[in-house]
């Protein structure tokens, strides 16, 4: 049995042929892969992502690659609408984890109600992951969630060729108050911008009535009861 130094594993060691003796290996990659971070019933996430890239993808966060000084805005998986993304009244919104992976050098900006918060930079050709403690999260500016709260990513290209890569942001959204999430959502064709209203939160492929384009969306991720 080959000893596990480390964990860095890959997925063909999962699958390798079983000789009778202990084999702590699948433990090992789980352990490399699943760092769940648990979400109580009141909770979600919410994956604000872009992938420029020139691939054709029937997925909402594809894009082509973004042109040179141009500003595009994050767009919500779940839903395919751009930001800004409004954090309902009585839910605050946490910013817990930024991952991205450019060819080029990118630069990120994060506004809350339309004021600049922050800015963040990836540098070309390396994978940056971080978890935040604390970088832009509404419970700062209302931490009880009095009022409604639009939040605003956007990545501009600052360099010379067209942006090639994925950014990829994290947050979690707590309900404190009221409304509960929504059963339904409105979703964003990605190919001729018709918005379809009111349909199953749930729903993770559509066929556009306007152009009959497939798009696909995620699943939200939530917490559950019990
Ligand atoms: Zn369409």
């Amino acid at each position: 049995m080959p000893i596990v130094t480390n964990l860095r594993v890959s997925s063909s060691w999962a699958a390798a042929e079983k000789t009778g003796t202990p084999d702590y290996q699948q433990n090992a990659f789980k352990a490399s892969i699943r760092a769940k971070i648990p979400l109580e019933a009141n909770q979600q996430f919410n994956f604000f992502m872009l992938m420029c890239s020139d691939i054709a993808s029937a997925w909402a966060h594809v894009t082509p690659r973004l042109a040179v000084g141009a500003t595009a805005n994050l767009i919500n998986a779940v839903t395919g609408l751009p930001t800004p993304y409004v954090v309902a009244a009585g839910h605050i919104d946490e910013w817990i984890m930024n991952y991205w992976s450019f060819e080029q050098i990118a630069r990120l900006h994060a506004y809350i109600d339309g004021q600049f918060v922050l800015s963040n930079y990836a540098d070309s050709s390396s994978v940056n992951y971080q978890q935040m403690v604390s970088g832009m999260d509404t419970s700062l500016l209302d931490p009880t969630g009095i009022l409604p709260h639009a939040i605003d990513l956007t990545l501009e290209n600052i360099t010379s060729d067209p942006l090639d890569g994925l950014v990829m942001i994290v947050h979690i959204e707590s309900i404190v108050g009221s409304p509960p999430f929504l059963d339904i959502k409105d979703i964003r064709c990605k190919f001729c911008g018709h918005i379809t209203k009111d349909v199953n939160v749930m729903l993770t492929k559509n066929t556009c009535s306007e152009c009959g384009m497939t798009t696909f969306y995620w699943s939200p991720v939530r917490g559950k009861d019990g």
